[in-house]
């Protein structure tokens, strides 16, 4: 039984009996690409109306047994995050704060009718996984090991209603860089077909589903040669909401920045802190509703001088081209622009260790 200092639980570790070799697991560490391979172990933890959350513990990694009629097969009630752990230069392993992972997905299980899991639990979660596969974060460029916090309903019931039982469960996977031959401007597929979240609906959520309606469009943008695409709003088909998995930001020529604004977004820990940084850095910043014409007419008049996106996977990724089916206004053709680059240096300079951190961001692990 272990005791994290600031945990409200105490946890059981089973420990892998066929934890991968020390030589496969430095060729993966060498070049671990993206949510491929999984470390020793995983955390999990059950909720159930009468005992709350319990059975908190560390488990070999592996395949979870589902009964066919597993409520989460069938009405999607899953939310999950994502965060890294950093290597700093010394050893010591860093995550980027994970408070706001843990707020946020309360706010999830919130909307999908799951248990909330209280900020303590999460930390703790986080801190029991990474100490026990500490040999998993890699070291070295811009890599780290990613964090898959999820939580689904794991009743046995074929009802439409909340499911009485909930599993809780943390997966590890080491990450590479993102851009391995330097930062690359993504092109980006308009989508007006297709909506991703509606006001009301569950686009702030990190729920499943919002993934698996994107899967179509995102098929349709790779047909015309874009890595991403940009969803509307779902009433007017007016408003710039966000991609796939990113946020977006606009840089205008007097050195403003602005995000949009809307209900029906997921809110990003990285735009968050985006935000202040580029307060500190000088640049006004505004949240407010930005049009696809500011957008197209904003490039096209050079009144927006660089477009990005951000998230956790790609810290800051500048955007080449917006298209669509009879047009493209393009914002980048070689490499990121200067604000857009000095965004993202400050960022990472940060995560990895290399900057102060004056906000208090950083979480020892
Ligand atoms: N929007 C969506 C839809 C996402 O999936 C993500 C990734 N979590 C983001 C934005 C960026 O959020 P964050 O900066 O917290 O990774």
């Amino acid at each position: 039984m272990t005791n994290l200092t600031d945990a409200p639980f105490t946890y059981d570790t089973e420990p892998n009996p066929a934890p991968v070799p020390a030589e496969r697991r430095a060729e993966i560490l060498a070049s671990p690409g993206f949510g491929k391979h999984f470390t020793d172990h995983m955390f999990l933890a059950e909720w159930t109306p009468e005992a709350g959350w319990h059975d908190a513990r560390l488990a070999p990694y592996g395949p979870l047994s589902v009964d066919p009629a597993t409520a989460v097969l069938h009405y999607a009630q899953e939310i999950f995050e994502g965060l890294k752990a950093y290597a700093h230069e010394d050893g010591s392993i860093w995550a980027f704060r994970p408070d706001e992972n843990a707020a946020r997905m309360q706010r999830s299980a919130h909307r999908l009718a799951l248990p909330e899991l209280p900020t303590d639990w999460f930390l703790g979660s986080i801190e029991a996984l990474v100490q026990a596969d500490r040999g998993w974060v890699p070291s070295g460029g811009e890599t780290s090991l990613y964090l898959r916090p999820f939580m689904f309903a794991s009743e046995v019931f074929l009802g439409v209603r909340p499911s009485q039982h909930v599993t809780y469960c943390v997966i590890a996977s080491p990450a590479g860089a993102y851009f391995s031959g330097g930062v690359k401007p993504v092109n980006i597929w308009l989508s007006r077909e297709y909506g991703r979240a509606g006001s009301g609906g569950t686009g702030a959520a990190k729920c499943g589903g919002n993934y698996a309606s994107s899967l179509l469009p995102q098929q349709i943008a790779a047909e015309h040669g874009c890595e991403q695409v940009v969803f509307l709003d779902s009433g007017e088909h007016r408003y710039v909401e966000e991609l796939g998995g990113m946020n977006l930001y606009f840089v205008h020529d007097d050195g403003t920045i602005v995000t949009p604004h809307s209900d029906s977004i997921l809110e990003g820990i990285t735009r968050d802190a985006i935000a202040t940084i580029s307060a500190d850095l000088g640049h006004t910043v505004e949240q407010r509703r930005f049009s696809i014409d500011e957008w197209i007419d904003g490039v096209t008049s050079g009144r927006v001088t660089e477009v990005f996106a951000c998230g956790t996977a790609a810290v800051v990724t500048p955007v080449g081209a917006l298209r669509w089916p009879d047009g493209e206004a393009v914002s980048s053709d070689g490499e990121g622009g200067k604000v857009t680059m000095a965004i993202r240096e400050a960022l990472i300079d940060l995560q990895y260790g290399r900057a102060d951190d004056p906000h208090g961001w950083m979480h020892r692990i």
